[in-house]
């Protein structure tokens, strides 16, 4: 791999990905931290109709901080990993309102303070939310990344920094949207489209696998 050969992954990648977007619904940095808290292990799509709900009953982050958390796991349960989920948020929302005067924090050191936030939260609430640059890895990204050659370790910070060596910093968000979205649609875990794939003669994996 080197950085030609990176970009034109990417640029072929933006054919099939056109306008990348979080599939997670929010109006706002409360509603996007919570959602993508709440997202682990989980479809988009299922909690998106979770988070309908609970921003109805909880619209601020001071409501949230408030809530009693058999409410809160009677709405997310759907989800799975609801106690722990409905403790991180209540948590979470408590220190935004304690710590950062209710306002959502746009500095990876201090997202990575609030209860239940990890790197990779930080990275879409920065990235999203705030369009700052940052590479969130999950498990879509760091399977598409290594399936191709961009990263070769499963660990998850090692990836996010192969991806930032090839990748100029206007692209991270980007980078992070192409290659997530490739993975949930194209680039499957267990059945990736690699007939059809634009970039399978740089590919590592459909190389390693086509012969
Ligand atoms: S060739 Fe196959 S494994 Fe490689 S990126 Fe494309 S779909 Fe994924």
């Amino acid at each position: 791999m080197n950085k030609i050969i990176a970009q034109s992954i990417y640029d072929d990648l933006k054919k099939v990905i056109v306008n990348p977007k979080c599939e997670l619904d929010y109006n706002n940095m409360y509603e996007l931290i919570i959602a993508v808290i709440l997202s682990a292990q989980c479809t988009d799509k299922r909690v998106n109709i979770v988070t309908k709900q609970l921003f109805l009953k909880y619209p601020t982050v001071q409501d949230l901080a408030q809530a009693d958390i058999f409410d809160v796991i009677s709405i997310i349960k759907p989800l799975g990993f609801f106690n722990m989920k409905a403790k991180n948020i209540i948590a979470c929302a408590n220190d935004i309102v304690a710590n950062y005067n209710g306002q959502v924090p746009n500095d990876m050191e201090e997202l990575i303070k609030l209860h239940g936030v990890g790197r990779k939260t930080a990275s879409v609430v920065l990235a999203e939310g705030y369009k700052m640059p940052a590479i969130a890895v999950d498990t879509h990204v760091n399977r598409v990344s290594n399936r191709i050659g961009l990263s070769n370790s499963q660990n998850v910070l090692d990836t996010e920094m192969m991806l930032k060596k090839w990748y100029k910093k206007e692209d991270w968000a980007n980078v992070h949207s192409t290659l997530l979205l490739y993975g949930r649609y194209y680039c499957t875990a267990h059945k990736p489209q690699c007939h059809s794939c634009l970039i399978k003669d740089r590919c590592k994996y459909y190389n390693e696998n086509s012969k």
